[in-house]
């Protein structure tokens, strides 16, 4: 299967509170992380986090978006061994969760 959707860009698991803190405003944040680059996605006052996403591709993705570790277990990055996580990780995605 090739998609290496998840392979283009990474995801930092945030603290909400320091971040609105730090800007003072999440509209603040979102607009400074927007100007390097940034996204902010799934704010949840819940669980007190947000994702701060980053187009940086892995290296290890081929360009028919394949990953060149995929036969190669032992230095496949756990996280990609275990994904999808939780079933709506992949609402959007070809992966089937089991
Ligand atoms: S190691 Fe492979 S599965 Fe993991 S992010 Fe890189 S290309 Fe994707």
């Amino acid at each position: 299967m090739s998609c290496g959707e998840c392979c283009k860009s990474m995801r930092i698991t945030s603290v909400l509170s320091n971040i609105i803190a730090q800007h003072g405003s999440f509209a603040e944040a979102s607009k400074y992380y927007s100007y390097r680059g940034m996204r902010i996605l799934s704010p949840d006052t819940a669980t007190d986090t947000l994702l701060i996403e980053i187009d940086i591709p892995c290296d290890k993705l081929t360009s028919d978006n394949l990953c060149a570790l995929h036969d190669k277990p032992s230095v496949k990055p756990l996280i990609c061994h275990r994904y999808p996580w939780f079933p709506d990780d992949i609402e959007t995605c070809g992966y089937r969760w089991k």
